[in-house]
């Protein structure tokens, strides 16, 4: 029987600069540090509540407070953690996604493997991974695309009564490929098939979330008439039909913090393949430490949106990688490969 102690830390990290999506604005991000401690090895996750699916980063620490200590007879098997959480009590994804981290960390640290050999990625280098511009003012663009210049795609939050404008200020300064995410910003299919359109003459090769979650109709309409990709985000938390989403959508973004973790996230992936739909792996703002999971993740993927750490102010230490073609890398060192 092995007992594994658990530690918890409140990690307030400041922004860079103001964060504004179509929901809101914010300086800071309040996540949760989790550390597992057994044989003198320690594995470290973070969770990254999030305010859209009633997640603070006080009810992720009590979730995590109340699983208390766990004992168990298999300390490999992810899974049956993962079942003993969910019986625990339902929802709190971002907690859970925290303390399972956390165990991969520490199994690949025991093993002295990085956990990208342990589960048997297709390599460690994956997609190339989109750098975020929040909702600003054109203005502002100027000095977020100085800011930029190292990455070669951006994401450009839009939702907003002037949306056009931002991408014809950004598209003064470079011509680099633009993810869109409109975080359910547009009301009707018309609204968003005029978007659509303009931003098919923009360099625009994805669009995020063009409606509510909850449009399925507008959705399916929407998806036969785009002539850019279409990826679910706020319509995907892991529990809908993948067949179905498929109507909406041609592909998912996967995001850790949603999904409750690593191995659903892969089964998930595996899944979604079988349907057609093309992979996106996303984060939410969060530390290297969750970035660096979520790039493991992002092994698999079509697409990589893994730059929430690279918002902060600064981050607790080093991980994933970005090579200077803007491809994610995961490291050599065991576990999640933090160091
Ligand atoms: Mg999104």
């Amino acid at each position: 029987m092995k007992k594994f102690q658990i530690e918890l830390q409140p990690l307030n990290l400041p922004l860079k600069r103001r964060f504004t999506i179509s929901r809101g604005s914010r300086d800071e991000v309040n996540n949760v540090l989790v550390k597992v401690h057994c044989e003198g090895i320690t594995g470290i996750g973070e969770a990254a509540p999030n305010h859209r699916y009633n997640e603070t980063q006080e009810s992720a620490m009590t979730f995590l407070e109340s699983f208390g200590h766990y004992e168990t007879d298999h300390p490999f098997d992810v899974s049956l953690l993962v079942e003993m959480m969910e019986e625990h009590q339902g929802g709190e994804y971002s907690a859970k996604a925290g303390l399972e981290m956390a165990f991969y960390d520490w199994i690949g640290k025991k093993l002295e493997i990085p956990l990208y050999k342990l589960l048997q990625a297709p390599g460690r280098t994956g997609p190339k991974t989109t750098y975020t511009f929040g909702i600003d003012k054109p203005e502002v663009m100027k000095e977020k695309v100085e800011e930029s210049a190292h990455y070669p795609l951006l994401k450009i939050k839009l939702g907003t009564h002037y949306d056009k404008d931002i991408i014809q200020a950004i598209r003064e300064l470079t011509d680099k490929p633009i993810l869109v995410d409109a975080n359910e910003g547009w009301k009707t299919v018309e609204e968003a098939l005029d978007m659509i359109q303009f931003l098919d003459r923009q360099n625009v090769f994805v669009i995020e979330q063009p409606m509510p979650a909850g449009c399925v109709r507008e959705m399916q309409e929407l998806r036969l008439k785009s002539t850019i990709p279409l990826i679910a985000d706020e319509s995907i938390t892991g529990k809908e039909s993948l067949r179905e989403l498929s109507t909406q959508f041609h592909g998912i973004n996967i995001k850790l913090m949603k999904t409750g973790g690593i191995s659903t996230s892969l089964k998930i992936i595996h899944e979604a393949r079988k349907v057609g739909l093309q992979i996106m792996v996303g984060c939410m703002i969060e530390s290297v430490i969750a970035d660096t999971a979520s790039a493991l993740v992002g092994l698999w993927a079509d697409y990589a949106d893994v730059d929430g750490h690279l918002l902060l102010a600064e981050n607790p230490m080093k991980g994933l990688e970005i090579l200077p073609q803007g491809h994610i890398q995961v490291t050599d060192f065991p576990g999640l490969g933090l160091h």
